[in-house]
């Protein structure tokens, strides 16, 4: 085995490709859904969110 799990690689290049920063939350799962180019935090639109109408859910700095 590689060690390496073929579904989260393709997880993570899938959300490169859609045009995301996808930088992994460092204090738990997810990965940032901004533009890679956009300067300040980094925030997960799909976790941590307080509603399904909350605009964004987990926010960390860069
Ligand atoms: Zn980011």
């Amino acid at each position: 085995m590689s060690g390496k799990r073929p579904d989260e690689a393709v997880r993570l290049s899938g959300g490169r490709a859609a045009g995301h920063c996808w930088v992994q939350r460092p204090s738990g799962p997810g990965h940032c859904a901004m533009h890679p180019g956009r300067s300040g935090d980094h925030v997960d639109h799909y976790n941590g969110r307080a509603s399904v109408t909350a605009i964004s859910g987990h926010r960390w700095p860069r």
